[in-house]
Parts: C-alpha cells; sequence; structure tokens
C-alpha cells in the first residue's frame, strides 16, 4: 500500500539537487534525477507511465513514493476576450484561483501564494475572509504547469514551435512576500534551466510592500520585477485602505530605492482609482513626487465594485483626467485595462462564489489581480 500524502514527496516543488540527493539516497543514479525535472517541468507529464526512458521498476517505485500534481481543476471560466480563470482545488480541499492570459506574442500566468490573503485591502474581494494558509512551492509551481497544459491543449497545430507559458505575474491570491521561503523556491524553480526556463524579467511579483522582504529580496541576485501595490500616496489614506499599509511609507519606499539600486530594476507602482477616495490632484502630485523619486512607471488601474464593499469605479474621464494630471507631472503613466472582466478575473472572486453560489457573479478588479500585466486602455 502507498503511504499517505504526508510521506510522499511532491515533486514539482522540488530543485533539482534535492531531487538528486532524494534519488541517491534511494539507491537510484544521480542522472535519472535530471531525466525527471525534464519530464515534470519541461514536458509537463502528468503520470510517471509516460516517463520512457526511465526503467519501469523506477516509473513503479516513484508512482509509490512520489505525486507529480496534487491539486485538480475544481472550475474553470473563460472570458471572452480568451483568458481564462481556473478554480484548484488542492490536496486539502483549499482551493486557489490561477489566471491564464493569452496575448499575440506571449502565454503569461497569474499566480495565487497564499489561500486567502492576510491584508486584508478594504477593496478587495480576497481580502474580505483572511488567510487560510501559505501554498507550497509545489503547489505554486503546480499552478504554472496547470496554464502550461492549457496552453499546450489550445495550441494551433499548424504552429512549427510549439506554444509555451512565458510570462508570470504573482498578483494572484495572497502576499507573496508573506510566504517568502515558499514563493522564492517557486520563483527558482519556474526560472531554473532545468525547471520551466521562464527568464527573472518576465516574472513579477506583486506586494503591498513589507520592507525588510523587499530588501532580502534585493540581495536574491535575481532580476525580478518587482510591482508595489501602492494605492495611496498618503499614510494615512494608506493605512486606511491597506490594513497592512502601517509601515511607514518612506521606510518601504527607502526599501523599494534599495532594490532598484541593487538589481538594476524598475519597480512599478500599482494604483487603483477609487471614486472620490484617492483621485484629488493632491494625491496626483503627492503620487508623481514618490514616482520621480523612484524614477518608476505608474499603472493605472480603474477599480470595478464588488457587491457589499462602499467603493465606486471611477468613469473614464476622471480616470484620464488623473493620469494627464501625472504626466504634466513628468510621470509615465499608464491607464490598464482589465482582462477577463466577465469571468471574475479578479482574486478571489471565483472562489468566492464557488464556496457561495448565491453570492452571483461579481465583476472585478482589485490591484493584485492579472489587470496589472494587462493592455494599456485605448486613448
Ligand atoms: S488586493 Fe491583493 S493584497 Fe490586497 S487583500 Fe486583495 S489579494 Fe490581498
Amino acid at each position: 500500500m502507498s503511504p499517505p500524502q504526508s510521506e510522499r514527496r511532491h515533486l514539482l516543488g522540488e530543485e533539482l539537487p534535492a531531487l538528486r540527493q532524494w534519488l541517491t539516497d534511494n539507491r537510484q543514479e544521480r542522472y535519472r534525477a535530471d531525466q525527471l525535472a525534464d519530464w515534470i517541468y519541461r514536458q509537463a507529464a502528468e503520470s510517471f507511465e509516460q516517463m520512457s526512458n526511465l526503467s519501469k521498476g523506477l516509473r513503479a517505485w516513484l508512482a509509490e513514493h512520489a505525486d507529480i500534481y496534487r491539486a485538480r481543476a475544481a472550475a474553470e471560466s473563460v472570458a471572452q476576450d480568451g483568458t481564462r480563470k481556473l478554480l484548484l482545488a488542492c490536496g486539502d480541499g483549499e482551493t486557489v484561483e490561477t489566471v491564464w492570459i493569452p496575448e499575440v506574442a506571449r502565454h503569461t500566468a497569474c499566480l495565487s501564494s497564499q489561500v486567502g490573503c492576510p491584508v486584508g485591502c478594504r477593496f478587495c474581494a480576497s481580502g474580505l475572509e483572511g488567510v487560510r494558509r501559505n501554498l507550497s512551492a509545489g503547489e505554486i509551481v503546480e499552478q504554472a504547469l496547470h496554464v502550461q497544459r492549457l496552453i499546450a491543449a489550445h495550441a494551433d497545430p499548424s504552429q512549427e514551435r510549439p506554444a509555451r507559458l512565458s510570462n508570470i505575474v504573482l498578483m494572484g491570491m495572497g502576499e507573496p512576500l508573506a510566504n517568502y521561503e515558499a514563493v522564492m523556491q517557486a520563483v527558482r524553480i519556474l526560472n531554473a534551466s532545468w525547471g520551466l526556463g521562464i527568464g527573472a524579467r518576465k516574472i513579477t511579483l506583486s506586494t503591498v510592500g513589507l520592507p525588510k522582504q523587499i530588501r532580502r529580496l534585493a540581495g536574491e541576485g535575481l532580476q525580478l520585477n518587482l510591482a508595489l501595490s501602492l494605492h495611496a500616496p498618503e499614510q494615512k489614506l494608506r493605512e486606511e485602505l491597506v490594513p497592512w499599509g502601517k509601515v511607514p511609507l518612506k521606510e518601504l519606499l527607502d526599501a523599494c530605492h534599495h532594490y532598484f539600486e541593487q538589481t538594476g530594476r524598475e519597480v512599478t507602482l500599482e494604483y487603483v482609482l477609487l471614486e472620490g477616495i484617492n483621485m484629488e490632484a493632491r494625491h496626483a502630485a503627492e503620487l508623481a513626487r514618490i514616482a520621480r523619486r523612484l524614477r518608476c512607471n505608474v499603472n493605472l488601474l480603474r477599480y470595478n465594485p464588488v457587491p457589499g464593499l462602499p467603493f465606486g469605479r471611477p468613469s473614464g474621464e476622471a480616470a484620464y483626467a488623473f493620469q494627464r494630471e501625472l504626466r504634466s507631472h513628468g510621470v509615465n503613466a499608464h491607464l490598464r485595462t482589465s482582462r477577463g472582466q466577465d469571468i471574475e478575473a479578479a482574486c478571489g472572486q471565483l472562489r468566492r462564489r464557488k464556496a457561495d453560489p448565491a453570492e452571483g457573479p461579481v465583476a472585478e478588479s482589485p490591484p493584485n489581480s492579472p489587470t496589472a500585466e494587462s493592455s494599456p486602455e485605448p486613448e
């Protein structure tokens, strides 16, 4: 009889050196780990049976002692623009959301890092119920591979080169820097040549800002893109909107500046536009001052209301006026459109609706959503 899941390896969270160690500890040849990594990460194999260059005996041993995938797709929705959202049920029954954003030149996966979110932004569906637990590295990598399999399943067979996942945004449910170890292990697997081989510059980590962790990230030697979900350029307002925003803004911005200096990678500011809340001329002036200091771009996102929450979506005209104001201060500001608006593409909404169908469809977009990687609104 196979050992219980708690004693079995979840292979998708394993780095190559650990796989080698595990196999040699179990009297298997070291190079088998390289073959195994190729099967699970590059070829997205679903079963050990597919691993034709491994002996039957090794395949049977692996099937007894390890799992490749532990999550299954519990729901899937497709937007008119082709964006697909998956609700994945983990081994313990918890659910997380993952989004595939197909575009002409790239395929992006928006991954979750926690079940729920501890930050509790006042305007966000994911923040409403708090955090239930961290995801493991394997559960994060697994999301990317579920998207890779979707891409392969929908690939145009006439294309010479098979379509592959090219970009990752850690902008789904959760605060990635609050689950630092697992997120970094997942990033190393996503980035490694023996893993999914996605360049660090194509991986974006979005955070509400934990200064210590940002400084730690700067020292990792990776060139990840960092997106700071700012949403308010003043301390008091930020604390009201983002409960974890109680850290002094100066300390947070110093950490972002340090990140830029250490890595050479620009930090992007994400700013959700909330009608009548954070769109005054003085907010634009202060936001511009911050952006100039960090020498960074600003992504503006028009909020879409979540039922039950007291925030409104600004008109397009008001959003453009805010963008113009920022530009008049010399800041590069983009107004982003939301991808997949008709499928509850913002984090937390499909999960909430699945848990409580009576809630009905909701329309969307807190900042840590795939919208951050979406196209500029036509001007
Ligand atoms: S917006 Fe992002 S950080 Fe804020 S509660 Fe929602 S998921 Fe968490």
